[in-house]
């Protein structure tokens, strides 16, 4: 039985302390905060419950796993998962909308046609295709393995672009979310869709890889889940599966320091001075922090992987709506009310500044347990934007202005919800780097192939024996599903050595 520290309670943390725990290692967590989650967090007032980090989970695989490999009760014996269908509603800027149905291909393809018309079904769909084949590609290597030492073979980009055929110049080749739009798509509404999909998970379409066409495929196959009660039953659901494993936690502690002898990480050192001996450490938070903690030792070298994503991923704003009124029987779960310029926006929250219409993703989750009564209901909106930093989140004025500005865009397509606000609550870049340490408050994407390795995390090991990262900086890449795979990983790499190369 080793002793093992794990730095951090959030969802990669918790992922990794419940497995190894159930190989029989004594581990134990220690969270800076008050509570475990990290980013999975809850705002609650007057009987109104909102999640104010992930609302939807997709890859419910991974949980599924989780849960029953370390323990007899499965993932919905512990959590109720709803399917959110239709899975999302697309207002677009000219007023056109449609409704993609949950985990449906032929159901999208038919949706699209009858909204867009001109064969836009079609085109969405062959495009799927092609987005399936760049998963095929690269589902295993990427998410189930541990990085590997090659990992520049990732770079290439795995989505096969449509070789587009001109006449006189140089045929060309999409290599980016935005080329795919414009040349493969070719229409400006799929082109908004396809954009809407790379912003909601922190991505520059401009700069995208094509292989993030992963990222669509995996929503559109998969499916996106609601759980009841909102996402942080999840991750109660997680914390109390580690307590049940015997996984120690200590909260409000803070760890300053990585302990190094020989070569090889002995432990931590705690705000206050305490030591806690291990024979292994998982750290589970953003590795900019790192640096600090280990005292000049080598943690990545020139050959690695950066330790952080170019570009920098944004943060999130998101804004809490209590309303009076109960919830219309036709309301849609997760409404998209598009920018008219997703290219400006791009541009402003990946240039730090502010997009005038944002691209604003609307959730009412309809669910009872969110708000005091059947007359009212509670909403939130987020949008992508630029971190804590180049935009200084703690001025009220300028986070109240902004708030005003996504609160109108989510009128302008859902008139339903003005005249009914009772109070609201902003959530800026600035909470959440109070809530998970993360520099700026960034929230990290899922990780990619292509763009020459750019949207790759590091590796679950670290130059220094001992040490690992689990958790949404690390291999393979932020998102709730994508840190849950972290934790497989990081438990697979300590039980089974460096040898390790993904479970079966
Ligand atoms: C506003 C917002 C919206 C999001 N939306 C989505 C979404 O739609 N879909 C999706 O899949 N994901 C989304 N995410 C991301 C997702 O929540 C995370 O990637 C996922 O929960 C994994 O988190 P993590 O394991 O990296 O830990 P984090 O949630 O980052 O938590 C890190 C934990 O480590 C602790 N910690 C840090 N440093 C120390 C230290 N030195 N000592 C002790 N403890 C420390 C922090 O206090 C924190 O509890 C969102 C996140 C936010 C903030």
């Amino acid at each position: 039985m080793a002793r093992i520290v794990v730095i951090g309670a959030g969802m990669g943390a918790m992922a990794t302390a419940a497995r190894l725990a159930v190989a029989g290692h004594r581990v134990a967590v220690y969270e800076r905060a008050a509570t475990y989650g990290g980013a999975v967090d809850r705002f609650e007032r007057d009987g109104f419950s909102f999640d104010t980090g992930p609302g939807l989970l997709h890859l419910p695989a991974v949980y599924r796993d989780l849960f029953a490999k370390t323990g007899k009760q499965s993932l919905e014996q512990c959590v109720e998962l709803m399917p959110v269908d239709p899975a999302s509603r697309h207002i677009f800027a000219d007023g056109t909308a449609v409704s993609l149905p949950n985990a449906s291909r032929a159901g999208v393809v038919a949706a699209l046609d009858a909204a867009l018309g001109d064969g836009a079904g079609e085109r969405w769909g062959d495009f799927m295709n092609r987005a399936r084949d760049a998963w095929d590609r690269t589902r295993r290597p990427l998410l189930e393995e541990p990085l590997r030492q090659d990992w520049q073979v990732l770079g290439r980009d795995p989505y096969p672009s449509v070789r587009q055929r001109r006449m006189l110049r140089r045929d060309r080749q999409a290599t980016t979310l935005a080329e795919i739009g414009e040349w493969e798509l070719a229409e400006p509404r799929l082109a908004a869709l396809l954009d809407s999909y790379a912003l909601s998970y922190g991505l520059d379409p401009r700069s995208a890889p094509a292989a993030a066409a992963v990222l669509p495929y995996m929503e559109q196959t998969f499916g996106s889940w609601y759980v009841r009660g909102g996402m942080r039953e999840l991750a109660r659901a997680l914390y109390e599966r580690c307590l049940a494993r015997k996984v120690e936690f200590t909260f409000g502690a803070e760890v300053t320091g990585v302990l190094e002898k020989d070569g090889r990480a002995v432990g931590v050192e705690l705000a206050g001075g305490t030591v806690a001996d291990a024979d292994s450490v998982v750290f589970a938070a953003d590795p900019r922090s790192l640096a600090r903690m280990v005292a000049g030792r080598e943690v990545w070298s020139g050959e690695d992987v950066r330790p952080v994503p170019d570009p920098t991923p944004p943060g999130r704003l998101t804004v809490l709506l209590a309303l009076r009124g109960g919830r219309p029987a036709d309301a849609v779960h997760r409404t998209v009310v598009h920018s008219p310029d997703a290219g400006a926006e791009a541009a402003a929250a990946f240039g730090g500044s502010h997009a005038e219409r944002p691209t604003v993703t609307v959730l009412r989750p309809g669910d009872p347990l969110t708000c005091p009564d059947d007359g009212h209901e509670a909403v939130t909106l987020t949008v992508t934007v630029a971190p804590q930093g180049p935009v200084d989140w703690t001025d009220e004025a300028l986070a109240g202005r902004y708030a005003d500005d996504v609160v109108e865009a989510a009128l302008r397509a859902v008139p339903d919800l003005r005249e009914r606000i009772l109070w609201r609550e902003i959530r800026t870049p600035a909470d959440t780097a109070a809530v998970t340490a993360a520099a700026g408050g960034c929230v990290p994407p899922p990780a990619l192939a292509g763009a020459g390795g750019r949207c790759l995390y590091p590796s679950n090991s670290t130059r220094l024996a001992g040490l690992h990262l689990a958790g949404g900086w690390a291999h393979p890449g932020g998102g709730l599903a994508h840190a849950g795979m972290s934790g497989a990983l990081v438990a697979g790499l300590i039980v089974e050595g460096d040898g390790f190369r993904g479970s079966q």
